[in-house]
C-alpha cells in the first residue's frame, strides 16, 4: 500500500488575501475552505502534511517576471491563518516554481517513506504544475485535487490540469 503525504502549496498571504502582493482573485476563499477540509482529513488519518512556501529574497530574479511577493520575514510570506501549520507539520521553503528544486522536499518524503503525494494549493499552472512534473520525474505517484487548486488565470488553470493528467500521468480528481 502506498504511503501518502498532503502537500499544501503556497497558501500564503500574498497570494490568498485580497491585499496580498499577488492576490489570485476571488477563488482564493473557496480554495482555502476546500483545503482546510483536506488538511482536517489528513490530520485525522495521520497523513503527514507538508507546506511548501514561496520564500524569496528582496532581489530574487523571479521578480523580473512577477511583482515582488513572499519576501522572507514579511507578513505576505506567512501561511494564511485558516490553514496555519500545527507542530509536527513540515514547512519547506522554496525559491523556484518546483517544490523539489534545491529544497528538502525529496529527502523529507524519503525519510517518511512516502511514495504518493497529494497536491493542493496555488497556482495550478505555476508551482503546482512544476512540482507535479518533478514529483513524476522522481517516480512519485501524484494526485491533484482540482477543487483545491486555483490560479489567477482560469484558462491556464484548466490547461495545467490537463497537462498534469495527460502528459505527466497525475491522477486529477
Ligand atoms: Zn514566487
Amino acid at each position: 500500500m502506498s504511503k501518502k503525504a498532503l502537500i499544501v502549496i503556497d497558501m500564503l498571504r500574498d497570494f490568498i488575501e485580497p491585499c496580498g502582493k499577488l492576490y489570485i482573485g476571488p477563488t482564493a476563499e473557496k480554495v482555502t475552505q476546500a483545503i482546510s477540509e483536506e488538511i482536517e482529513k489528513a490530520r485525522s488519518y495521520g497523513t503527514p502534511i507538508i507546506y511548501l512556501c514561496d520564500s524569496h529574497s528582496e532581489d530574487d530574479p523571479e521578480f523580473r517576471m512577477f511583482p515582488p511577493h513572499c519576501v522572507i520575514g514579511t507578513p505576505g510570506a506567512e501561511v494564511v491563518d485558516e490553514l496555519r501549520p500545527h507542530p509536527g507539520d513540515k514547512i519547506i521553503p522554496k525559491r523556484r516554481y518546483s517544490g523539489f528544486f534545491q529544497t528538502d522536499l525529496d529527502l523529507t518524503l524519503r525519510e517518511l517513506d512516502i511514495d504518493e503525494v497529494v497536491l493542493v494549493g496555488v497556482c495550478t499552472n505555476i508551482c503546482n504544475l512544476y512540482t507535479a512534473a518533478d514529483a513524476r520525474m522522481l517516480n512519485y505517484k501524484v494526485t491533484a485535487l482540482k477543487e483545491c487548486m486555483s490560479s489567477f488565470d482560469e484558462a491556464a488553470h484548466e490547461f495545467a490540469l490537463k497537462e498534469m493528467e495527460q502528459t505527466l500521468g497525475v491522477k486529477v480528481v
